[in-house]
């Protein structure tokens, strides 16, 4: 990329005004590193607009100087889409208002810089949630929720964020604003431009705020840990966890053996969830309205599910601190592999009725690659996301291991793509997989992509390193 000039890095300045920017090397470097050290980037210049109208004068210096600009919320993002490499980077971190609260909407407008756990409060100080949740919810921020149409654990009964989002304020790449933020339910007039900016990884404009959608608060939750044999009889839990509940399902999360094993070899404070070790278990979680419903729903349902032999073994949490240890081995089965060395990480995403043909076939066609690989597979049954991680072999080279990613990858990814899958379920493309994303896209698609993103972005200013 051609290094902005002093001239125009000179015109963003005085667009911004004094403490509108930085170049102070102390205070930009931690927003140049990616969290786990995997990308470091540089920056001439970092951004730190207050309001809308100071997002709108910066991207309009950008658009008539030409200056390629990354933006970045909480940094949280796992594709490398937030670090800038020679771009200017915007930093939402300013923008942080809780607009409007409605109470009789269901609705919620807060600032790109907000993060998701200050927006769940936001919902619960009004008896009301916002149901996304992530293990980065404390960082992660409402632009960059929306930017990369963000999930977690309960899409199975919400959606992802583009069903959670009613309206959106953006700044656009020629500098103008897109007044969106309305509370509407129906809004029938032609294209949908929110809808296009969430999941846009910062390529179509800079989000500047949000209004969300809430849902009722819950009267009452129940928690367990479900043994089971094999993958299919998660499907079919799953499946009559949602015909008996109405809906009810909070999470539905697999996972693998040796996943809860490296848990508990390598994660302090965590303890086997059952008396039995089954090849898979499962946590689940139903929500209801009435208070007492979820505990009742939840015990008929495991009981009708061991009558069916479709579970071996259940722990059903009888506290908080209970639910809460449940809930550790889950969100540290990322955490309890680290230790093993680097590992090929796919955020894949299959029909849920194909998840163990799936899981069953990349396996076996992994382990004809690399024999002894350890695949710890785990995730989102309930959107048919896995989360399917290959370790490699106990006595292998790391770095031998790690050579060989690129075709083991492949592998997988081939097999999701004949499961009519996805790449990326819930991650997006960022810089790490765009170039394998264009593998797997028909030529039309991309071309119509590049043809929306050529319109709103001429000179391709708006994260150019990212999607197609
Ligand atoms: C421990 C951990 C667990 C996670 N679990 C999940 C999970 O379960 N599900 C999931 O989907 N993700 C998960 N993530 C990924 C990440 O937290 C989410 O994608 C999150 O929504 C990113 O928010 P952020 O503010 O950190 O965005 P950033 O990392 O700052 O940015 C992400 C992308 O959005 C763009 N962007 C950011 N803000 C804006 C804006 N205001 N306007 C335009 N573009 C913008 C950036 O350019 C970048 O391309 C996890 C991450 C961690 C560290």
């Amino acid at each position: 990329m051609i290094p902005p000039s002093a001239a125009a890095l000179a015109a963003l300045k005085h667009a911004l005004g004094p403490g509108g920017w930085t170049e102070d090397a102390a205070e930009i470097g931690p927003s140049l590193t990616e969290w786990r050290g995997r990308w470091s980037g540089a920056t001439p210049l970092m951004l730190l607009p207050r309001s809308t109208d100071e997002v709108a004068r910066a991207v309009r210096a950008c658009a008539d100087h030409r200056i390629p600009i990354v933006t970045q919320g909480g940094g949280t993002g796992l594709v490398g889409g937030q670090i800038p490499f020679g771009e200017v980077l915007l930093s939402t971190r300013r923008l942080r208002a809780i607009r409007v609260v409605s109470p009789l909407d269901d609705a919620l407008t807060v600032e790109a810089g907000v993060t998701l756990l200050e927006a769940q409060q936001a919902a619960a100080a009004i008896d009301r949630r916002f149901p996304l949740g992530l293990a980065s919810e404390g960082t992660a921020t409402i632009g960059g929720a929306v930017s990369s149409n963000a999930g977690g654990t309960g899409v199975v009964r919400y959606g992802m964020m583009r069903d959670l989002v009613l309206g959106l304020e953006a700044v656009l790449p020629n500098g103008e604003v897109f007044h969106g933020l309305k509370r509407l339910r129906k809004d029938n007039t032609g294209y949908d431009l929110k809808q296009l900016l969430i999941g846009a990884e910062g390529t179509l404009g800079v989000v500047t705020a949000a209004t969300l959608k809430l849902h009722p608060a819950l009267r009452s939750r129940a928690t367990a840990v479900v043994g089971i044999d094999t993958p299919e009889a998660a499907v079919e839990l799953l499946a009559r966890a949602k015909a008996e509940t109405g809906g009810g399902v909070e999470a539905f999360e697999l996972m693998k053996r040796i996943g809860l094993e490296l848990v508990l070899k390598h994660i302090p404070d965590t303890r086997e969830p059952l008396d039995s070790t089954p090849p898979w278990c499962v946590l689940v979680e139903l929500g209801a309205g009435q208070p007492g419903a979820a505990e009742a729903a939840l015990e008929a349902l495991l009981a009708d599910a061991f009558e069916r032999g479709l579970i071996t073994d259940a722990a059903i949490a009888q506290n908080e601190a209970q639910r809460a240890a449940f809930w550790k081995v889950r969100e540290e089965q990322s955490a309890g592999q680290k230790p093993e060395g680097p590992g090929w990480k796919h955020d894949v995403s299959v029909p849920v009725s194909r998840i163990a043909h799936f899981l069953e076939e990349a396996t076996a066609a992994v382990l004809r690659f690399e024999p002894g690989a350890r695949v710890s597979a785990f995730g989102h049954v309930g959107d048919g996301n896995i989360h399917y991680d290959v370790m490699r072999p106990p006595h292998a080279d790391p770095a031998a291991f790690m050579a060989r990613q690129p075709e083991g990858s492949r592998i997988v990814h081939d097999i999701v793509a004949r499961y009519d899958g996805s790449i990326s379920a819930e991650h997006g493309l960022g810089r790490l997989k765009t170039d394998e994303a264009r593998r797997y896209k028909s030529p039309a698609e991309v071309a119509a992509v590049q043809a929306i993103r050529a319109a709103l972005d001429p000179n391709r200013i708006m994260n150019p390193a990212v999607l197609f």
